[in-house]
């Protein structure tokens, strides 16, 4: 599956990530002290997503180091590479993803 990056992961789901005070360029992240690592609880912003114009922008994206993470390794299993379909969703209809996640929890 690819991720289409709408955000919606970044806010639903429980994942662990890197503390914000860690982020460098250089980062090796085999080196790191475990407190460099976080929880973030699902229905929690990540620290490093922003929204430029309704977009999500994963702030650590851009570092080679991105690759190790568990964010970069998230999957579903398929039979092939398609287009993440909730994300497509999300983004095709210009679906601001908190609201989304509210209206969500109010059908529950
Ligand atoms: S690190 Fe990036 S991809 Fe992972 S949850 Fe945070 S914003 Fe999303
Ligand atoms: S819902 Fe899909 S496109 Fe959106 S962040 Fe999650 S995996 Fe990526």
């Amino acid at each position: 599956m690819k991720c289409l990056r709408c955000g919606y992961c970044c806010i639903n789901l429980s994942l662990v990530t890197i503390h914000p005070d860690y982020i460098k360029e250089d980062l090796i992240i085999n080196e790191l002290p475990e407190e460099a690592f976080i929880f973030k609880p699902d229905g929690e912003k990540c620290p490093h997503l922003t929204f430029e114009d309704n977009k999500a922008v994963c702030k650590i994206h851009q570092y080679n180091w991105y690759y190790q993470t568990p964010c970069y390794n998230h999957n579903q299993i398929e039979r092939k590479n398609s287009d993440c379909r909730l994300g497509k969703h999300i983004i095709d209809n210009n679906v601001n993803v908190f609201d989304f996640l509210i209206q969500q929890k109010r059908k529950a």
